[in-house]
């Protein structure tokens, strides 16, 4: 199933035109969804995931809470960088930090700070500061609005101005993010481009470095994730996220500028 599956879907969304700034990056990017009801829709997809019956909560125990601690650790930093950055009043973030029991080699962070570490991924991130690689990069794609950017695209390209005034409907806007994010069993339909790749590895050193991690540890993280490709079934964490030399050449590239936000 494709992304463009989703286009009906897509319609219901509130259409509105803006240009928005990454931070950090300065990059600029098209955005016709509206951010608030996209977190709105992330949210209630969040509360489907971690009420469904199959889906196992790890609520207490030393790994929880490293998910919770270091979760807690960037959002502070992010917000504070956010804040001194004049870019505080484009974000509302309603923060949450779960770990879900599951073979799965995968985590993500749904608009709006909605984050789920699944256990498959602790064997490879292994310690605290793997951990932060992982998060970090995750909750760059929500800082970064690559979700809403890719369902842009998706929307220009398809339907092009056709759709302006299209009705809301927070339901369908909900379906949207539980198949982007593959909640509910379903094969998650998000996949982000290259470039966002590589920007949400920029910002995520970055703001594991404000976070008190050291940003040299995402290349050791990320040689261990290309080791697991010799396995006998290849994680779906990396056919979204090829853990090849490019990638660990262009972390290396970026270390020097995160490290300036790197305080022992
Ligand atoms: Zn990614």
């Amino acid at each position: 199933m494709k992304l463009t599956k989703l286009i009906p879907a897509l319609l219901s969304v509130t259409f509105i035109y803006s240009c928005s700034t990454v931070p950090l990056t300065g990059r600029k990017q098209l955005s016709l969804v509206d951010d608030s009801q996209i977190n709105q829709a992330a949210a209630s997809s969040y509360q489907q995931l971690l009420s469904s019956p199959e889906t196992k909560v790890i609520a207490s125990g030393t790994d929880a809470q490293r998910v919770k601690r270091i979760g807690q650790q960037l959002a502070v930093a992010i917000e504070r960088y956010l804040q001194q950055n004049g870019y505080a009043d484009q974000y509302k973030f309603s923060w949450e930090f779960n770990l879900i029991q599951s073979k799965e080699v995968n985590a993500w962070c749904m608009p709006g700070g909605k984050v789920a570490v699944y256990s498959g991924i602790l064997p490879i991130t292994q310690n605290d500061a793997g951990l932060a690689v992982v998060m970090g990069h995750e909750i760059a794609h929500a800082i970064a609005r690559h979700s809403a950017e890719r369902m842009s695209q998706e929307m220009a390209a398809q339907a092009g101005g056709s759709i302006v005034g299209a009705a809301t409907n927070n339901k369908s806007s909900a379906n949207i993010i539980n198949a982007l994010y593959g909640v509910g069993g379903q094969l998650a339909l998000l996949k982000y481009g290259r470039d966002q790749e590589t920007e949400a590895d920029r910002l995520g050193l970055t703001f594991m470095a404000m976070a008190g991690y050291n940003p040299n540890e995402a290349v050791t993280f990320w040689q261990r994730m290309a080791a697991q490709k010799n396995g006998a079934s290849q994680p779906e964490f990396l056919s979204t996220h090829p853990a090849d030399e490019t990638r660990i050449a262009n972390i290396k590239k970026a270390i020097p500028e995160a490290m300036k936000y790197y305080k022992k």
